[in-house]
């Protein structure tokens, strides 16, 4: 397995590899989910190349870009057993020389919920997705259904700009309390892990009720709060999976999204009404 620093780095190394070519582009301090991802692209594609690479331009300035966990000779160990061919992992300077200045602004679809929360960060995700996938030129990319959000607007912006690589969405891998695996997961205390699992079960009673014949938005994602009990709740809801805007009426086609806080950790998950994204 090479590690590459530079995109003449990359270029060169994969520049005799086999096609396929799967990206999995990652931020490190790797879990079971991000190596979900890995497992993947391995069994479609000849040859996987994985990014590490902590983005600053998709963290505001009050979030937690500095403290975000790194583990970087654990996750280059990890993607070497998984069978990836080429690590790349830029730094800052590499990336974001002094005078860069282009950013994609993936417009309305990354506009609500974590786009409103965290203004700038979908700018900031599809920004360093162009690049790298400008880099590595794969055939295919894969991200987790986990950030549902972030597949949306990838999904835009691949099509808005001819990108001409397929995206792969992989199912969330969970705890066995449900919980959805993160990295910022090693952020919660014990009281608040073992709070953390509601987050899941008011998605899981937004589908139940949607699925029990529940018609009306509100109503269903009431059935959500409920089972939320006195976690703080940043938002819930029933969306289009494709645009991310509140789903009225409901159908099969909606996702159940929902973001908690507990402490100072903000955690998000979604659960599909229907099939899988
Ligand atoms: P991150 O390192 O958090 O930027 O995540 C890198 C990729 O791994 C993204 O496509 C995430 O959606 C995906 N991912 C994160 N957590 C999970 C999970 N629990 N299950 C599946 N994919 C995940």
């Amino acid at each position: 397995m090479r590690i590459a620093r530079t995109p003449a780095e990359v270029r060169e190394a994969l520049a005799s590899e086999e096609r396929p070519l799967g990206l999995v582009p990652t931020m490190g301090a790797l879990h079971a989910g991000h190596l979900a991802l890995v497992t993947r692209a391995r069994e479609e594609c000849r040859t996987v190349a994985a990014s590490i690479f902590v983005n600053p331009l998709q963290f505001g300035p009050a979030e937690d870009f500095a403290r975000y966990p790194r583990a970087f000779e654990s996750d280059v160990a990890a993607l070497r057993d998984a069978g990836v061919a080429l690590v790349y992992a830029p730094d800052v300077a590499t990336m974001y020389p002094a005078g860069f200045a282009t950013a994609v602004d993936p417009g309305p679809v990354g506009a609500l919920y974590e786009g409103a929360l965290r203004p700038g960060h979908f700018r900031g995700v599809a920004t360093v997705c162009v690049k790298l996938f400008a880099t590595v030129a794969p055939d295919r990319a894969y991200f987790g259904a986990k950030d549902a959000q972030q597949v949306a607007v990838l999904r835009r912006v691949v099509a808005d700009l001819d990108l001409g690589l397929e995206l792969v969405v992989v199912p969330t891998v969970r705890e066995a309390d449900g919980l959805a695996l993160s990295s910022r997961n090693v952020y919660l205390d014990p009281p608040q892990r073992a709070d953390a699992p509601a987050l899941h079960r008011a998605l899981a009673a937004i589908v139940d009720a949607v699925r029990g014949g529940e018609t009306d938005r509100e109503r269903a994602v009431a059935c959500g709060r409920a089972a939320l009990a006195d976690a703080d709740e940043a938002y819930l809801d029933v969306v289009d999976p494709l645009t991310f805007t509140p789903l009225d009426p409901l159908a099969a086609s909606g996702l159940a999204i929902g973001s908690v806080r507990f402490g100072t950790t903000r955690l998000i998950d979604n659960e599909p009404i229907g099939e899988a994204l």
